[in-house]
């Protein structure tokens, strides 16, 4: 053998050395070698919804809060006015009966999915919050705003698709004047602990006419018109509808608890 080659091979040999005591100083330790059924669970079994026939209308497990007839799950949330509510039904539409109050559930709901579908009434002269406004209160004072959103400028945390005074939508998805609108709305409750404070906020989901409007937003509190939002420790609670002076108009509601 020639010295070149001699001299070559021992370099090769050195260099596989140290690249191998490298390889063993920077190798990570052996993976744990999992049973890939010890990852896999059975139990609960999910239970089976049968979703429903026609897009939008209520799933198997859905509550029915309003099928075009029926008011016998809302009542009147006039503290000085209780009872019955006072709102027009017509043509399988709940609407609003300007200054007879806003309306809520007689069942309360924590965690929910919430389906609901609003018309405006014809703008009139109306401009900004007083064209087709109302809100969809959920546990009776977290609100995400009903209002006409067609070439109708506002304060953009109080436009259709906001979670009022508070976050405004991700875009404008509400389509044209007279059209019914599609909210779909996905609600985590606050947890308060035993001494009143807060645990852990609210988040909401929103979808309007199928596009995400709100992306889980973490709610600082309730809705005010005036002032900040607050936390005030409460449990499950009613969904009500607001009375803000227009005829809005609601069809086919629903919610599933979650
Ligand atoms: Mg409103």
């Amino acid at each position: 053998m020639e010295r070149k080659q001699v001299l070559l091979i021992s370099l090769l040999c050195a260099s596989t050395m140290l690249w191998a005591q490298g390889q063993e100083q920077t190798a990570s330790p052996r993976p744990q070698q999992w049973d890939p059924k010890s990852t896999e669970w059975h139990y609960p079994v999910p239970p089976k919804v049968a979703p429903a026939k026609a897009p939008g209308a209520p799933p198997a497990d859905a509550i029915v809060l309003f099928n075009g007839t029926d008011l016998s799950q809302w009542e009147s949330a006039d503290r000085n006015n209780p009872g019955p509510i006072a709102w027009t039904v017509r043509n399988g539409e709940l609407i609003i009966a300007p200054g007879k109050g806003s309306i809520k559930t007689k069942e309360f709901f924590g965690d929910c999915q919430l389906h609901i579908e609003f018309k405006s009434p014809p703008p009139g002269q109306h401009d900004g919050q007083n064209r087709g406004n109302s809100g969809i209160m959920m546990q009776g004072r977290y609100e995400v705003q009903v209002l006409d959103g067609d070439n109708n400028p506002t304060y953009v945390n109080g436009m259709v698709g906001s979670i009022y005074k508070q976050k405004a939508p991700e875009v404008n998805a509400y389509t044209n004047n007279g059209e019914w609108q599609v909210y779909d709305i996905y609600w985590k409750a606050p947890r308060f602990g035993t001494g009143g404070e807060l645990e852990s906020p609210a988040i909401v989901t929103v979808v309007l006419n199928g596009i995400l409007v709100q992306n889980n937003y973490v709610l600082k509190g309730t809705t005010p018109y005036t002032g900040m939002p607050t936390y005030t420790a409460h449990g499950r609670m009613p969904i009500a509808l607001q009375d803000h002076g227009t005829e809005v108009a609601f069809r086919n509601i629903w919610l599933r608890n979650l």
